[in-house]
């Protein structure tokens, strides 16, 4: 019996506007009280402090962050200016900054490490694509992924959390099956558990990947599924909500 609150989170990516969001965030208050699990709304960069102003119910979270110190970084944004603006969650290690911005499993330990020296939460996305996956190599891959987060920031990583996002799952609207999900979430929590068997029970692991309202029950039903990390299904907050009340209880 696992005592580990759910989180699930929101990730826009780069959607959204001024109407939109104030739209989604007032379909999202009117209904999110009550929810049994934890939530954060990772939204662009540039509508931040918006959201922050009218969320209710849920964290703020960003998408990404600078590893570096503040400075001569053009087009960069460190995690003191998240904190700033009232972020709580931070993404790090998306599947789409890991392809289309080339950032190596260095970068995004680091990322994560900047995460919680800044009193912030990481989430850290692990995955394979489809080409590892048929290779056999899914869980060599998001070992190695994981095992240069861990040697960076060890059992820390529990105070904020994993998420297992198989790369051929997102955005494709082929999830997971929920026994795919629960045999990698549990590689990874016994990774973990390797170090330190108390992070691993309470860290929890996210499974993000076309959760849609109509498969997150099944998921987060799995033992090792501790809520999830929602593209697509985010940006409507009537299926997002219904996502959320998915989770055990
Ligand atoms: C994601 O981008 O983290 C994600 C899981 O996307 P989707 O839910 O659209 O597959």
């Amino acid at each position: 019996m696992t005592l580990r609150r759910p989180l699930v989170a929101a990730n826009w990516k780069m959607n959204g506007s001024r109407g939109a969001n104030a739209a989604w965030l007032d379909a999202f208050a009117a209904r999110a009280r009550g929810l049994a699990c934890d939530v954060a709304v990772c939204a662009p960069y540039v509508y931040l402090a918006d959201v922050k102003q009218a969320l209710v119910g849920a964290e703020l979270g960003a998408q990404d962050v600078s590893e570096r110190d503040p400075g001569a970084f053009t087009g960069d944004v460190s995690v003191q200016m998240l904190k700033d603006v009232g972020c709580r969650w931070v993404i790090v290690g998306h599947s789409e900054r890991r392809q289309w911005h080339h950032e190596s499993d260095a970068v995004v330990a680091a990322k994560a490490e900047r995460v919680l020296q800044a009193g912030l939460l990481p989430i850290v996305c692990v995955g394979e694509s489809l080409a590892e996956r048929e290779a056999g190599r899914t869980q060599d891959v998001v070992r190695t992924q994981l095992a240069a987060v861990l040697d960076r920031i060890g059992e820390t990583l529990a105070r904020g959390a994993l998420a297992y996002e198989p790369v051929w799952a997102i955005g494709t609207g082929r999830n997971a099956t929920p026994q795919q999900a629960q045999e990698v979430h549990a590689v990874l929590r016994a990774q973990v558990a390797e170090r330190d068997p108390a992070a691993a029970a309470d860290l929890r692991v996210l499974y993000g990947g076309s959760v849609k309202p109509g498969n997150a029950g099944e998921l987060f039903a799995q033992p090792d599924i501790d809520g999830g990390l929602i593209g697509g299904a985010s940006l409507v907050a009537e299926d997002f909500l219904a996502i959320c009340a998915a989770v055990r209880t």
